[in-house]
This record gives structure tokens, C-alpha cells and sequence, in this order.
């Protein structure tokens, strides 16, 4: 099985993988409580036995090691409206500090992308041209981080667009660190897919906590209750499926934001109700 998503590997790209991010629908999260000792039976059935890939996944050294995310992001604008490019384009560079220091201590060595592209149209990115449908994508080769920023009245709101980039700035993370990328048969389904949404979307929310608090609630709010942009019942669905519920989006959203700790987006580690 394979489900769309906003990520493209390094290698042997797959066309139509890839899906709109709603503005609002990207996030995710899980109740998670008390799962971080399990017992042997349940951890078979969660898919943790050792030497699985995603066992290896759930135990990378960053969830431990890493430092916080978050602060302030001094270089941004006041008002972020403005100039949604400027905005961005500042944000990304807080995003590769904040990422910097967080990965140190973990001995990670943190590289900037390949490029940030804020794009006009789909067209204009560094794949995922062929699904003119999302709203961010990150594609592996290049590690080129793509952001949709449309023009005109009918331009979204640009903190749901820094929430985008802070995202996909995840996914670039995930690539850094060897959480995506793995072989295996497990890799490439749905279920595989919503927990690296989910993580991205945790990690996002961490990222900016400290930067504008309010809107980041308002935004956790709204994709908690299920607010999307005229997306059909069919693309919800699909977007489910490989992203997760929206309830389960803002609760991971939730914790990432509540700590900034790495170690709390480990959705490799959550039983399949958090993750659904
Ligand atoms: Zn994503």
C-alpha cells in the first residue's frame, strides 16, 4: 500500500505520492500517555520488535540527546503579513539555528536544506509537480524544501504557511537523522506514513512555541476540529490515511508545543490509536 504524502525520498522517486497539506489539517498527535515501557507481547504487535525498522527508528539517539526546541525567532518581522516571503524566508533561518542547537548535544551535525523555494505554483517546485494538490512538499534529492505562497486576496493567512515550512523543515530532519529514508516492507505504507506526519507535525509545533504562542493555539484549535479548505470527502479521507485524524494531528501538535522535546514527538513509539 502507499499513500499519498508531502515528502519525496532521495532516491527512486515516486510519482503521485504526494498530497495537499491543507492549511489547516496539518498537524496530528496522539493521546499519548504511559506507553514507554511495553511489555514484550504488545511491543511485537506494534511492529517494535528488535531489528524492525521502525524499532530502529523509535530508538534513534536524538529522542534522548537532543536539547529543546524552540525560542524566539528575532528576525521576523512584526507584522508577518506583509511580506509573506520575507516572513518565510526569516523563519528559515531561526529554523536552521533552533535545529543546530537542538541536534548538538545529540552529536548530530545539522545541515541547512539544499534550498528553501517559495513557490507560486506547484510547477515551480523541486518535485511533486506532477500533484498540483499540497500546500509544502520536501523532496529528498536536492533536500529542497518547497513552500506554496500564493498572491492576491485570495492569499492564506501566513502563519498556517510558517507552520508549513516548519514541517517541512521536519521532514528534512528526519532525512538528517535516518528516521525516513529506511528500506523495508513496512516503510512505504499508510500506517508508516502517519507516523512520520505526525512526527512532522509535532516537531513543527515545538519548533514554534515560542514564537507566536497564539497563533500556533489558534492553528492547533482548528485542525483539532477538523477545519479544511474545500477539500472533498474523498481527499479528506486520503489525507487521513496518510496524515492521520485531525484530532490526533492537534494532540501531537500539543505536545510538541508544550515541551519543545524531541524525545515527545517519538510517534515511532505510540500504539496505533495515537497514530491513527
Ligand atoms: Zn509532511
Amino acid at each position: 500500500m502507499s499513500g499519498p504524502r508531502d515528502w519525496s525520498p532521495e532516491e527512486a522517486p515516486r510519482r503521485g505520492v504526494v498530497r495537499r497539506i491543507l492549511p489547516v489539517a496539518l498537524v496530528f498527535a496522539a493521546v499519548v500517555g504511559g506507553v514507554l515501557y511495553l511489555g514484550g507481547d504488545l511491543r511485537d504487535l506494534l511492529g517494535t520488535e528488535p531489528g524492525s525498522a521502525r524499532s530502529a527508528v523509535a530508538a534513534a539517539r536524538v529522542y534522548e540527546e537532543s536539547g529543546p526546541l524552540g525560542g524566539r525567532c528575532a528576525g521576523l518581522p512584526e507584522d508577518l503579513e506583509a511580506d509573506a516571503a520575507a516572513t518565510l524566508n526569516a523563519l528559515a533561518r531561526c529554523l536552521d539555528r533552533m535545529w543546530a542547537a537542538a541536534l548538538e548535544p545529540a552529536g548530530v551535525d545539522y545541515e541547512s536544506p539544499g534550498e528553501v523555494r517559495l513557490v507560486g505554483t506547484p510547477e515551480e517546485a523541486a518535485c511533486g509537480t506532477g500533484d498540483l494538490d499540497w500546500a509544502g512538499i520536501y523532496c529528498g534529492e536536492g533536500r529542497v524544501v518547497n513552500v506554496l505562497v500564493e498572491d492576491g486576496p485570495e492569499r492564506r493567512e501566513v502563519f498556517p504557511m510558517m507552520f508549513t515550512l516548519a514541517h517541512e523543515y521536519a521532514h528534512h530532519v528526519q532525512t538528517l537523522v535516518g528516521i525516513s529514508g529506511r528500506d523495508g516492507s513496512e516503510v512505504f505504507d499508510e500506517a508508516w506514513s502517519r507516523r512520520l506526519e505526525l512526527q512532522a507535525d509535532c516537531l513543527a509545533a515545538a519548533a514554534l512555541r515560542d514564537v507566536r504562542p497564539y497563533l500556533l493555539n489558534d492553528l492547533r484549535r482548528a485542525v483539532a476540529d477538523g477545519e479544511e479548505t474545500g477539500a472533498t470527502e474523498e481527499a479528506a479521507s486520503a489525507l487521513r490515511a496518510s496524515h492521520g485524524s485531525p484530532r490526533n494531528g492537534a494532540r501531537w501538535m500539543l505536545r510538541g508545543q508544550k515541551t519543545g522535546a524531541v524525545g515527545d514527538c517519538n510517534t515511532w513509539k505510540a500504539p496505533e490509536r495515537e497514530v491513527s
